[in-house]
């Protein structure tokens, strides 16, 4: 699909050619004896370059945040965590399913953070009526936004206050970082986990890596076999992962301009609601009757979104500005009939 123009997710990136010979040349061994010294360097270079003591290597960002729900969280325990955030929406209700985690989701912001008050007010007593409240789970882009740092720094501190553990879901946290001009280590400061995936603007094929207290990396490590993502000569995969940590963060940046060049583009056309992109994600408000009509209009020019009422797009790195430029034409030559 590399002649589409794919806006429906930054997970669509084909691996480019340094990646290729990265992996092809990784040495590789049982990962599940720990002898896959590719796997042990991604892990190490995750967890220093985020601050944490020890890294896991998993499949999916939706495993590497069930782990750290499962580590941190006991049958009867529950997590706080925001109505629109991946661990709680779109994981399957995996935590609730498989750990007998009980999610107590509070209402975005419109800024995609969760009001301290609300945090404080869904902090159970320890009474035997509650499931035991244990952890705060935020989300670092949220929707393409980023939480602000003091918000982070108050929230954090206000779970660690009353005796709460606090999970980052970083999948784009990256995104959140450069956008911010903080290091990644200042960007997750205040969590006790990390998630963080690879395979999104990062633009590794695969993978997810969660950061942590040694202690607590050691039993993911349990949770991981369990899930099924105990993996072998998973080198290969570790060295794209490697090559995006070390090439591919500070180029989030051009994402995030391309992005707010195509906002732009489309704000300009009348009848269009665009939000402002902080990052490389934003959203169209495309009337419903023009949904079916622009989404055949844009296939026809080779363009892939997943249309809707309100319509997200994603910039990565497989799409560059002058394909942007064509897109946005695209849109104006459809309002404009
Ligand atoms: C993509 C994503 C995940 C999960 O990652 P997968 O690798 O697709 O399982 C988790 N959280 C957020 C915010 C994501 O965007």
């Amino acid at each position: 699909m590399n002649d589409w123009i794919d806006l429906r997710s930054d997970t669509v990136t084909q691996p480019c050619a340094a990646m290729r010979d990265a992996m092809a040349g990784a040495r590789v061994g049982d990962d599940v004896y720990g002898d896959d010294p590719t796997v042990n360097a991604l892990q190490e270079y995750a967890a220093e370059l985020f601050g944490y003591e020890a890294a896991l290597f998993a499949p999916s960002g939706t495993q590497t945040n069930l782990i750290a729900l499962l580590a941190h969280c006991g049958r009867g325990d529950e997590y706080l965590v925001g109505q629109e955030a991946h661990t709680f929406r779109y994981e399957g209700g995996g935590a609730a399913v498989l750990g007998s985690i009980q999610p107590q989701p509070i209402t975005n912001q419109a800024d995609g953070s969760l009001a301290l008050a609300d945090i404080a007010a869904q902090i159970k007593p320890r009474d035997f009526h509650f499931a035991r409240t244990r952890l705060l789970a935020l989300e670092n882009t949220i929707g393409g936004r980023v939480l602000p740092r003091e918000y982070v720094a108050a929230a954090t501190a206000l779970a660690h206050e009353r005796g709460l553990a606090t999970h980052l879901d970083g999948a784009r946290v990256c995104n959140a970082a450069v956008k911010s001009g903080l290091s990644l280590r200042e960007a997750v400061a205040g969590f006790d986990t990390v998630s963080v995936c690879l395979s999104k603007g990062l633009g590794a094929p695969v993978g997810s890596v969660l950061c942590g207290p040694r202690e607590f990396i050691e039993e993911g490590k349990r949770w991981r076999k369990m899930l099924g993502g105990g993996m072998r000569q998973s080198g290969g995969l570790a060295a794209a992962g490697l090559y995006a940590l070390r090439h591919n963060v500070q180029r989030l940046a051009e994402d995030h301009d391309n992005a707010a060049f195509l906002a732009a583009e489309l704000s300009a056309i009348p009848g269009l609601a665009v939000s402002t992109p902080q990052t490389n994600i934003f959203y169209v408000d495309v009337p419903a009757e023009h949904c079916a009509p622009l989404a055949e209009a844009l296939a026809a020019e080779r363009i892939r979104v997943s249309m809707a009422p309100r319509l997200r797009l994603v910039t990565h790195l497989d799409v560059h500005r002058e394909q942007l430029r064509q897109v946005a034409a695209v849109f104006a030559h459809y309002f404009k009939n």
